[in-house]
């Protein structure tokens, strides 16, 4: 069909924008409306993440079923299942299977703060790959189960083997398709994908984008999540830290050539966007790279997503 690229010809990158469930009443309001405006760049899903432990977990199947439900977005929602019990696992998917949502990030989920090492509950899901399992075996193919990716490593696995025979595991287990963790060392990501295809691994994988709202913020966010930071980037954003609109402008020419040198790899298809909630300097980036539709490349009918992917 006209929808799809021929084979050859280069095909229009898809993406996709994360947002979490906010603290307040009239933040997840207006949280609804950015989502809202936001959809207008295109994008071929929203997700909405899963608070630790369960934390405001009725807030985001309440936000997945209000988005897909009510605006229509292809939505999907991000699930923990080992801290938290197993009865709240599968309310959730039952909540999310109601609202017609059919794609679900399938996680274990962090150990709490105070313990060091992450302790499973007793009988209950171990881990990432026996969540995919469980929704496999309760709903059949209904769910997309996406699930998480450390290209930068983990904290809990120093072995990156080891950590891809794992991906290995929650693919074989029926995963579809794979968002990772945030990075900034595109070289280091697109190693990291060569090497998770010679595993054999074939879903696609959706690179996780944090654009730059601040200096701060973007240190904050490195260090708590182990992205490296190449130095030509901490060298071009300390020189202008205090500016925060010049922060965002060289934030957004560093982002968008990375994301550009992701895409013309061949190997990856589609953007993912840890947004913060924020709309700009998501958007920023979406123009950067001449994505966002504008009057000479009006928004088209998006691709079902499942068939996006299919491409990828
Ligand atoms: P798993 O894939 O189960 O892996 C966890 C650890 O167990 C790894 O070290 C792995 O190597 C090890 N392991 C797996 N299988 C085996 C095995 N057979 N034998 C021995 N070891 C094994 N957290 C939230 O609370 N809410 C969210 O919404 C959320 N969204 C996220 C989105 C993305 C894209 C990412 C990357 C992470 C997200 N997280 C979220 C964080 C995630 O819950 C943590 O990173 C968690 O510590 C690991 O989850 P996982 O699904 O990768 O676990």
């Amino acid at each position: 069909s006209a929808m799809f690229p021929e084979a050859g010809q280069p095909r229009q990158p898809q993406f996709s924008f994360e947002f979490f469930p906010p603290k307040t009443a009239q933040g997840v309001q207006n949280l609804y409306d950015r989502m809202d405006r936001m959809h207008g760049l295109g994008p071929s899903f929203v997700d909405i993440t899963w608070g630790a432990g369960g934390r405001l977990a009725s807030l985001t199947c309440e936000m997945v079923n209000v988005a897909q439900s009510q605006y229509g977005l292809e939505t999907c929602m991000h699930l923990t299942c080992t801290d938290m019990g197993e009865d709240k696992v599968d309310e959730a998917l039952k909540n999310a299977y109601k609202a017609g949502c059919t794609n679900i990030l399938a996680l274990r989920g962090d150990p709490p703060r105070e313990e060091e090492k992450w302790v499973a509950t007793e009988g209950g899901f171990q881990y990432a790959k026996d969540l995919v399992k469980h929704i496999r075996d309760v709903y059949g193919d209904h769910f997309d189960i996406g699930v998480a990716g450390y290209p930068e490593g983990c904290d809990d696995q120093d072995d990156p083997e080891l950590l891809l025979e794992h991906l290995k595991e929650k693919v074989d287990a029926g995963a579809t398709f794979i968002i990772t963790q945030m990075f900034y060392d595109v070289d280091n990501f697109l190693a990291w994908v060569l090497k998770v295809r010679a595993k054999g691994i074939t879903v696609p994988i959706l690179p996780g984008i944090m654009p730059i709202n601040t200096y701060a913020s973007f240190v904050r966010r490195c260090n708590h999540m182990n992205a490296t930071i190449p130095p030509k980037w901490s060298q071009a954003l300390e020189e202008v830290k205090n500016d925060d609109a010049a922060v965002r402008n060289i934030g957004t020419g560093l982002v968008a050539e990375m994301c550009r040198k992701i895409l013309d790899s061949g190997l990856i298809h589609h953007l993912h966007f840890y947004t913060m909630n924020l709309a700009q300097a998501t958007r920023m980036v979406l123009d950067e790279l001449d994505l966002a539709p504008s009057e000479e490349r009006p928004l088209k009918p998006a691709l079902p997503w499942r068939k996006s992917l299919a491409l990828g």
